[in-house]
């Protein structure tokens, strides 16, 4: 009994040790380019009453401790019935241009749709009723977020006849379950976690350095009133999960007005000769062991 009771303590000490050990190896890299974040957000905007969560997000991004001025990506749905579909929602997206922001492509139905589901007629003319969407706004979107992150080589060329490329993901808060409850209990180990799993990939040089440093691109959801509520503690958590990961944050951490977000969006689109990625989405990530 005793041999055993030693064998336990004696396997707790490795294991700690090892966790030790593991956590006092992540050392700072400054040989890599620092990291600046370009947020995205999906399935917006929202026309949840006051506080309504994308004017939430927009004053935010204007007005944070961590930077003000941030200027990102939303990647909408303009036949939204309860969102971009609606004259409140056309509000919105026309005050996120008025505000700076780019308008991304997202979907062009009432509903959540998944653009690998559907046969080509379908898709061709889902994009050619968003693109006229954008258009009545007053914009012609260049870049698309597949819903779902579902993409093959089949719809990404329906994105390029259509002039779009398909941004995908580096990091991501998964706070897409946008029904309740929307809280995020275990955000700063989800972060942790993305970081880590982000960390090798800028350490092996996989992802690309434009102007000086490594655009991550991170996904958000405006539309989660949880999300909305806490997004400035979420960019205060993406540094500081980014440092204790050794990776180095650029003195300016986000894109803003004086970027050309778009371009440098286009600068991570996807290749379409690379094999598909898979990104899980909330559901999948619940599947996960880890956080
Ligand atoms: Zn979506």
């Amino acid at each position: 009994m005793r041999t055993l009771f030693s064998c336990l303590v004696l396997a707790a000490l490795a294991l700690l040790g090892g966790c030790r050990s593991a956590a006092h190896r992540v050392a700072t890299s400054p040989d890599t380019p620092p990291l600046r974040f370009l947020l995205t957000f999906d399935d917006g905007p929202s026309i949840r009453s006051a506080p309504n969560p994308t004017e939430q997000v927009l004053g935010t991004l204007a007005r944070n401790p961590v930077q003000p001025g941030i200027k990102a990506i939303f990647f909408v749905q303009t036949r939204a019935a309860n969102g971009g579909g609606t004259p409140q929602g056309r509000q919105l997206m026309q005050r996120e241009l008025a505000l700076g922001h780019v308008l991304g492509f997202h979907t062009a139905t009432p509903g959540h749709s998944n653009h690998l589901s559907m046969s080509a007629d379908v898709l061709g003319e889902t994009l050619k009723t968003g693109l006229a969407d954008h258009a009545d706004l007053g914009v012609v979107p260049r870049v698309v977020r597949p819903p779902m992150w579902a993409y093959d080589d089949r719809t990404l060329g329906a994105y390029a006849d259509a002039g779009l490329r398909a941004l995908l993901t580096d990091v991501t808060a998964n706070d897409g379950k946008l029904f309740p409850p929307y809280g995020s209990p275990r955000r700063k180990q989800h972060m942790k976690y993305q970081m880590e799993l982000l960390r090798p990939r800028v350490l092996a040089g996989e992802l690309p350095v434009v102007q000086g440093v490594i655009p991550v691109v991170v996904t958000f959801h405006d539309p989660n009133p949880f999300t909305a509520e806490h997004l400035a503690e979420y960019l205060q958590l993406l540094l500081n999960s980014a440092r204790q990961q050794g990776l180095r944050v650029a003195d300016r951490p986000f894109y803003g007005q004086d970027d050309d977000v778009e371009a440098i969006a286009l600068a991570r689109t996807v290749n379409a000769e690379d094999p598909v990625q898979h990104i899980p989405g909330f559901w999948q990530s619940l599947l996960r062991l880890k956080p």
